[in-house]
């Protein structure tokens, strides 16, 4: 699995300008800079940019820095961005106040441009270390795609969002058909080999930043569309479903095809609307219960929540 190293951004914030441009002149030899010149501005850049790094100075007109860091630790966006507060103030009470509020480090001014430097860089070592750590616990071991874990955060998230904005919510359930009975005729290296297989097809069906595709556990895969009616929810399972048979995987000991496919529940809500689909957990009842239908009815279908197969 390969994660891509991501170039740094940092903010630096300052409302004077000597040291503004100072400091950016030391951090922007290895990293790409932002800047701010007062707290109301620092906040905005860093919802909006997301930076891997601030360096924040204490004392500002307006907003100080305790309010500026008060305010990002509060803000789901930009909690866990590591603050470093820069301050011409040497005073211990200040260090102890900063670190209390949640600063991770603190740099007294006159600035000394390595100790700067070398600050900088082992915060963003940690910091990368930990997204990379946390981007790992989310992805599935064996395909590399999200797991059950990003998909339940990714569901609650997307639940809110429907029922904030009154937009459709469409999920399928997918389940590769006959599986065992592939494992058992090639083998279960070939079966993992054929689940990368399927993962990366599927997942190259989606193309809207807020799709998801995850593995939900063992053959079983859930989509998860945000903002998607049932009309366009059926257009990509029908995709989903015709790109396992274009995948052209021999399955000799299917009772029912002599390639490899897999069978489709789906189920729609705008979340709050309904009271059949009360909770997100009913969402998932609904596709699963869609999903069951479809291997009843056949396999390599896909059945839509109290409806005939499509
Ligand atoms: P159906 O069409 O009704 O879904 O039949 P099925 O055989 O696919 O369903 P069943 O639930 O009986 O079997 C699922 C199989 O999936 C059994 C299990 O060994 C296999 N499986 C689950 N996870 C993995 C995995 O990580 N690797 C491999 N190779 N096989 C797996
Ligand atoms: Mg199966
Ligand atoms: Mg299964």
């Amino acid at each position: 699995m390969v994660v891509e190293p991501k170039a740094s951004t940092v903010l630096v914030v300052d409302d004077e300008k000597l040291f503004l441009d100072f400091l950016t002149a030391i951090v922007d030899q290895e990293h790409s800079v932002l800047k701010a010149t007062n707290g109301e501005e620092a906040l905005d850049i860093a919802r909006k940019s997301n930076p891997d790094l601030i360096l924040l100075d204490i004392r500002m007109p307006g907003m100080d820095g305790y309010d500026v860091l008060r305010a990002l630790k509060s803000d789901p966006i930009t909690t866990d961005i590591p603050v470093i507060f820069v301050t011409a103030s040497s005073s211990a009470d200040d260090e102890v106040n900063g670190l209390a509020v949640g600063a991770v480090d603190y740099i007294t001014k006159p600035l000394v441009p390595i100790v700067v430097t070398a600050r900088v860089n082992a915060h963003l070592e940690i910091k990368n270390q930990r997204d990379f750590l946390r981007k790992l616990a989310t992805l599935d071991g064996l395909t590399g795609i999200p797991n059950r874990r990003a998909f339940d955060d990714a569901l609650a998230m997307e639940w809110r969002r429907s029922q904030r904005n009154k937009t459709s919510l469409s999920l399928a359930m997918i389940d590769i058909d006959h599986f065992k009975p592939f494992n058992d005729s090639y083998g279960h290296l070939e079966g993992d080999d054929c689940l990368k297989r399927f993962s990366d097809s599927l997942r190259k069906c989606l193309h809207r930043p807020g799709d998801l595709f995850a593995r939900y556990g063992g053959e079983e895969f859930v989509c998860l569309m945000p903002d998607t009616d049932i009309k366009g929810a059926k257009d990509v399972a029908e995709k989903m479903r015709k790109a396992v048979e274009w995948l052209d995987i021999p399955h000799d000991t299917s009772p029912g095809s002599d390639v490899l496919t897999a069978s489709f529940g789906l189920a729609t809500t705008i979340a709050g609307s309904n009271k059949d689909v009360d909770n997100l957990n009913d969402l998932i009842a609904r596709a699963d219960l869609a999903l069951y239908q479809a291997k009843e009815q056949g396999r390599n279908c896909i059945v839509l929540d109290g409806n005939p197969p499509i």
